[in-house]
């Protein structure tokens, strides 16, 4: 059933209005995200798809129709071409014979499951966008636990790789000195752009320690020459999206599909994640249990990339400092153990994330041993713990995925510098967050932390190559549309 539909009668209205509060999830909200879903989906067997749109504030931005328009054909091309179907079997063929046979029906990118959640979660938007300017067909490796995480996001025809995909025991030994590296190849002077010899697939090795050949990717030259490679197999851990902005083909087709730039992966991301039942069952029972009361909420994202075993105490000042300075948390009163409210206060309910418990802890007692000067209650909480980061354990990664979407249903955001994780929170939730910049020498930076200027992921590791002229150049200073990021001077990010 559609959770709190339109149709409810008033009085099952009330009762969830009484149960959940007034910052809940209430009524008929646009349930296809205006038009980004496609209708029609199957709703039990995927709830978060259509009942996201309740858990959320109306959104003041909206796709442009070119999108939604891109993205039905998009799906009627997925469905044509995806898994086991007769232009997919007879790639396939293509494939195995190794022998290219020119413009085939269907082309194909796939996505290799790599590197921690947050970075998969912008790889993933990044290769499908990439797969839309292309006209090609994404498909993922399912990996160790993409299946346990997320939905399937097209409608009729699966996105993950089929398991007897023929190359798919070489995608963990794939990368830079592989014969069939794009990057290598280059350097190896190994090809022919003749089609007879032209190979039926190729490597794209975009992981963060790519060199100078790989990244030729960005360039429209060897854009043009991929165009008839039927199966291109990437492995990336970065948020390429900016770069393909500064690729002149791509250009004008990305500016039809994103008249706001700064919404790329806010969309995309909408578009294609949706958590699994399981995961869908860890936030909303954490939602309704914890912060669906309150009048505000706030998430607070803290990643700590230092070595040695925190907490800090530099990093509980910086915290503090920021939330404190920017107004996002009351500050307390040491001299007295009751403040009366000075009129109505908003109750504000804080939602942590952390590694460690250490942050949470502190600051929840704060507030707990002090009262707020003008009386504000607060509440401050943390749905896990997990002490470091873990590969491959089921829970692990479904609950990182629960605390990221949790993040993105606050009004209010602060995250930390570097971090995929806080990016995809800041994304989905079209929210532009207070960024706590990385401390250096164990020490709280001043200014703690800065205002994002938008809510797009930072491409950590772009080229800064000009394709026409042949050399280096800053790739954050060529349009205005993309810049280096706040909290990494050399990466790039949409603004
Ligand atoms: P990044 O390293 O911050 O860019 O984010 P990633 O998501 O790519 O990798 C970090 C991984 O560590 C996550 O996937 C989680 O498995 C784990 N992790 C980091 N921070 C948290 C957190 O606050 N909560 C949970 N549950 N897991 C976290």
């Amino acid at each position: 059933e559609d959770h709190p539909s339109g149709s409810v009668d008033v009085q099952k209205d009330k009762l969830f209005s009484g149960l959940l509060g007034t910052g809940s999830i209430n009524v008929p909200k646009d349930k296809l995200l205006g038009g980004l879903l496609a209708a029609g989906f199957d709703e039990g067997s995927c709830l978060s798809r259509y009942q996201s749109a309740s858990y959320r504030k109306e959104t003041s931005y909206k796709p442009s129709s070119y999108l939604v328009s891109r993205l039905r054909n998009y799906e009627a091309l997925h469905k044509r071409c995806g898994p086991y179907t007769k232009s997919y079997n007879k790639t396939i063929e293509i494939l195995k014979s190794g022998h290219y046979t020119g413009a085939s029906d269907c082309n194909y990118v796939v996505w290799i499951s790599y590197s921690g959640l947050g970075n998969r979660i912008l790889t993933l938007a990044s290769a499908f966008l990439y797969a839309l300017l292309t006209n090609r067909v994404l498909l993922v490796d399912p990996g160790v636990d993409m299946p346990d995480l997320f939905c399937e996001p097209f409608p009729e025809a699966s996105w993950f790789l089929p398991s007897d995909f023929n190359l798919k025991s070489q995608f963990a030994s794939l990368d830079q000195k592989s014969p069939h590296c794009y990057g290598k190849m280059l350097k190896n002077n190994s090809f022919s752009i003749q089609d007879e010899h032209a190979p039926t697939f190729l490597y794209l090795h975009l992981v963060h320690d790519y060199d100078d050949q790989d990244k030729l990717f960005f360039c429209d030259q060897d854009q043009t020459f991929l165009q008839k490679i039927p199966w291109l197999i990437m492995k990336t851990d970065n948020y390429f999206v900016p770069s393909l902005f500064l690729i002149p083909s791509f250009e004008q087709e990305l500016s039809y599909l994103f008249p706001n730039k700064d919404t790329v992966f806010h969309f995309l991301g909408r578009y294609l994640l949706h958590p699994s039942n399981t995961v869908w069952g860890l936030i909303t029972r954490y939602y309704k249990a914890y912060l669906a009361n309150a009048d505000e909420r706030m998430g607070i994202q803290i990643r700590v990339f230092d070595t040695g075993t925190g907490p800090f105490q530099h990093v509980l000042d910086q915290i503090l400092a920021c939330t404190i300075k920017e107004n996002l948390l009351p500050e307390i009163n040491k001299q007295e153990s009751f403040s009366s409210p000075s009129g109505p206060l908003k109750s504000k309910a804080v939602l942590m994330t952390s590694l460690s418990s250490g942050y949470f802890e502190k600051v929840r007692d704060m507030y707990w041993e002090y009262p707020t000067v003008r009386g504000e209650v607060i509440g401050i909480f943390q749905p896990s713990h997990e002490e470091y980061q873990q590969t491959e354990k089921q829970m692990h990664n479904q609950k990182a995925l629960a605390e990221m979407y949790l993040l993105s249903l606050t009004d209010v955001l602060v995250t930390s510098s570097w971090s995929t994780f806080g990016y995809v929170a800041q994304s989905l939730g079209g929210l532009k967050p207070w960024i706590l910049y990385k401390p250096e020498n164990r020490t709280a930076p001043d200014p703690p932390c800065r205002r994002a200027m938008s809510m797009e992921p930072c491409f950590h590791a772009p080229p800064f190559y000009d394709c026409k002229a042949k050399r280096g150049t800053d790739t954050g200073a060529l349009v205005p549309h993309v810049r280096h990021c706040e909290d990494m001077s050399w990466g790039l990010k949409l603004v």
